[in-house]
C-alpha cells in the first residue's frame, strides 16, 4: 500500500528564524502524525538551518526547484548534488509558479526530473491545468501532455519513485478547493497513464499528491480518495498546527 506523504512547500516565505521555529515546531511533534512520511520545503538559502532544527525528528527536506546541470558557469543556479549535500532527500520540480511565472516548459521539467532521480533525489513532479483550460473541457489533455512532457524518458524503476502532484492552477492559493471527486478523476487519470506507459504495478507504487488550497478542514475528504496518496500544502504549511493537523488526516 502506498504511504501518504504530507509535504509542506513554504515557496517564498519564511525567514531564518521563522523557518528554524517552524521546522523545530513541526518536528517536535512529528510522531503525533500517523502513518505518513512528512517532507518540508523551505526556501534554499534557509535548508541548511532548517535541516538542523529538524535534528533526528521523522521528517525529510526538500529542495523547491534545482537546474539539470551538474556544477559550472550557471549563476544563481543549484544543483541536485548540492541539495543533497544539504540534506535533502526531494526536490519539487515544475510548479505551477515555476512553469507560469519563471516559464518552464516540460522539457526543462523533464531534464530536472532525470537529473534529481541520477542525483538520488525523489522529484515531486507537479502538473495542474489552468481554470480556462478546465472550463474549455481540455483538463485531461493538458494533465496527458504535461505528464509526458515531463516524465519522458523515466525507467519503471524511476518512474515508480517518482512522486507526481497534482495542483489545478485555479485552486492554488485562492481557497478555491478542488472538489475531492474533480481531483479523484485527475488521479485515477494520472495513474492510468502511468500504467499505459509503464505497467499496472508501477502505477500502484507511484504516490500522486494533491495540492490546491488543502486545510485542515478539507483534507480528510480529499485524502480519503482511492488515487490521493497525500498533500502539497502551500499556505497551511506556513502554521504547524495546520501542517500537523493535515498530516493526521492523511
Ligand atoms: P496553497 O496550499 O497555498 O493553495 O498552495 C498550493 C501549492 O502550490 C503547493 O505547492
Amino acid at each position: 500500500m502506498r504511504r501518504p506523504l504530507i509535504a509542506g512547500n513554504w515557496k517564498m516565505n519564511t525567514d531564518r528564524s521563522s523557518g528554524t521555529d517552524l521546522a523545530s515546531a513541526i518536528a517536535g511533534r512529528a510522531g503525533d502524525a500517523g502513518d505518513v512520511d512528512l517532507l518540508v520545503c523551505p526556501p534554499s538559502v534557509y535548508l541548511a538551518s532548517v535541516k538542523e532544527s529538524l535534528g533526528s525528528a521523522e521528517v525529510a527536506l526538500g529542495g523547491q526547484n534545482m537546474y539539470h546541470e551538474a556544477s559550472g558557469a550557471f549563476t544563481g543556479e543549484t544543483s541536485a548534488d548540492m541539495l543533497k549535500d544539504v540534506g535533502c532527500k526531494y526536490v519539487i520540480l515544475g510548479h505551477s509558479e515555476r512553469r507560469h511565472v519563471m516559464g518552464e516548459s516540460d522539457s526543462d521539467v523533464n531534464k530536472k526530473t532525470l537529473a534529481a532521480l541520477d542525483a538520488g533525489l525523489i522529484p515531486v513532479v507537479c502538473v495542474g491545468e489552468l481554470l480556462e483550460e478546465r472550463e474549455a473541457g481540455n483538463t485531461a489533455a493538458v494533465i496527458k501532455a504535461q505528464f509526458e512532457g515531463s516524465l519522458a524518458g523515466l525507467t519503471a524503476d524511476q518512474m515508480a519513485k517518482t512522486v507526481v502532484a497534482y495542483e489545478p492552477v485555479w485552486a492554488i492559493g485562492t481557497g478555491k478547493v478542488a472538489s475531492p471527486e474533480q481531483a479523484e478523476e485527475v488521479h485515477a487519470d494520472l495513474r492510468s497513464l502511468i500504467a499505459d506507459s509503464y505497467n499496472a504495478e508501477t502505477a500502484e507504487q507511484v504516490r500522486i499528491l494533491y495540492g490546491g488550497s488543502v486545510k485542515p478542514g478539507n483534507a480528510a475528504e480529499l485524502l480519503g480518495q482511492d488515487n490521493i496518496d497525500g498533500a502539497l500544502i502551500g499556505g497551511a504549511s506556513l502554521k504547524a498546527d495546520d501542517f500537523l493537523a493535515i498530516a493526521a488526516a492523511g
